[in-house]
């Protein structure tokens, strides 16, 4: 016998009885985002490597070691996209969108590839909603963009599960400034800083404030804040976003460490995160990136954005039980013929029945069976009537519509009524 096939380590099939889940998040997610006015634009899934090379940066944990990077039958070198922001930054420039100052708000969902570690909440194929807004400068629509997340966590019922994280990485000079200090503190403290902060004090230190080692974390608190170093825009900036996040009502945590694993970050950064899944507790994040547009050859265009990931928001959907129950409904009705001639009547009945009510969901029996087991299956498929066509109904243009879920007497209806009978049965 041959060895069986496996799914890639890491890459998760999503199985029917997970799928309802996902249509609930993305229809939830799609409905909210329509109602700010942000339109879906649908991206590849491969890009050439340099995208990401040039828009997320070298020195990047994801550029430098989760990429799925190969060579084409042409020998060019494509990556499977980690995350979105650059390939539709690609896209916004590509087609023009950006151009004349117009304004552009996108978003897009679909699979991200990242060689990770997988454990819960941490995938190699793992899915984003990515929301990006082009050609906006001031903090309004950084502000716009954690309300309508906040708004999100309402209609989904986290509000309550997630806290948000704010900061401001300011101007890109005074980054590079504060970047010095930092380097030059943690210089003089080279030999005390785990491995992997000491590779990063060269390739991204400002990556070292968010190390998860006891030690380093120790070490940082006498270290320069970024705060210290923030440009007086950005600092308004700032107010700016505070001020309208305090207006709607939306509490915040300053996190001065918070900096984000991408390069291309400037002034706002915010993470939604909740203590309910353990270490991979960002749900969400994002930030300003006024400069990438530059960076991958376009105009100077301010842009600001956030992914949120899909399997964590969806852990944790399940963890607090939020999933509305009606999204594993049965059916209504399940269809069981008995012989050639009723099934082929059975079967143009199920459609006039479809024309008739709207959003029926009806199971037509399928691969014959005596009376028990076609009564059998209607059981077990929770549908809420069995319909009923032997020769006898066949002969007296009748339809027996027995109920399922009480003790309800089996009644026959005849077929011009049914439709009317059974929309009002299904009312009731
Ligand atoms: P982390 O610190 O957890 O690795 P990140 O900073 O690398 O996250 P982003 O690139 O900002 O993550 O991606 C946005 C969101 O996408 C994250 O907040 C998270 O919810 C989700 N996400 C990122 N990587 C993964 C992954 N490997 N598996 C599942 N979800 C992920
Ligand atoms: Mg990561």
């Amino acid at each position: 016998m041959s060895k069986s096939l496996q799914a890639i380590r890491g890459m998760n099939d999503i199985l029917p009885e997970q799928t309802p889940a996902w249509r609930y998040l993305e229809r939830t997610v799609a409905e909210l985002l329509d109602g700010y006015g942000y339109s879906e634009i649908r991206l590849p899934i491969l890009e050439f490597t340099e995208l990401f090379a040039r828009g997320i940066g070298e020195g990047t944990d994801v550029v430098d070691k989760e990429m799925y990077t190969f060579l084409d039958r042409n020998e060019e070198s494509l990556t499977l996209r980690p995350e979105g922001t650059a390939g539709c930054v690609r896209a916004v420039l590509e087609h023009g969108l950006s151009g004349g100052g117009q304004v552009q708000k996108l978003w897009y969902t679909g699979p991200m590839f990242r060689y990770e570690k997988p454990q819960k909440g941490r995938y190699r194929q793992f899915h984003q909603i990515g929301v990006e807004a082009f050609n906006l400068a001031g903090p309004d629509v950084d502000a716009e963009l954690i309300v309508l997340t906040w708004r999100l966590w309402q209609r989904l019922g986290l509000a309550d599960s997630v806290t948000l994280q704010l900061n401001s990485l300011g101007s890109s000079e005074a980054r590079a400034a504060y970047r010095d200090a930092l380097v030059a503190y943690l210089q003089e403290r080279f030999a005390q800083l785990d491995e992997d902060s000491q590779r990063r004090l060269t390739t991204n230190p400002l990556r070292i404030l968010d190390s998860k080692n006891a030690q380093t974390q120790a070490l940082l608190v006498g270290a320069p804040t970024l705060a210290d170093y923030l440009d007086e825009e950005s600092r308004l900036h700032f107010e700016g976003v505070k001020a309208r996040l305090d207006a709607v009502g939306i509490r915040y945590e300053i996190n001065h460490k918070l900096v984000r694993g991408l390069d291309y970050y400037n002034r706002s950064v915010f993470e939604w995160v909740t203590d309910k899944l353990g270490a991979q507790g960002t749900v969400c994040a994002g930030g300003r990136y006024d400069g990438l547009v530059t960076q991958l050859g376009g105009k100077p265009t301010p842009g600001v954005g956030f992914a949120m990931g899909v399997e964590r928001l969806i852990l944790l959907l399940e963890a607090l039980q939020l999933l509305p129950e009606e999204l594993n409904a049965p059916a209504d009705l399940y269809l069981c013929a008995f012989g050639e001639a009723a099934e082929l009547a059975g079967l143009a009945l199920a459609e006039r029945l479809r024309d008739a009510i709207p959003g029926l969901r009806l199971l037509v029996n399928s691969g014959g069976g005596s009376f028990k087991s076609q009564f059998k299956k209607a059981d077990k498929s929770g549908a809420r009537f069995a319909l009923i066509l032997g020769e006898d109904e066949l002969a007296a243009r009748v339809v027996g519509c027995k109920p399922l879920r009480d003790d309800a007497q089996q009644q026959n209806i005849g077929w011009d009524a049914l439709p009317a009978h059974l929309a009002a049965c299904l009312q009731a």
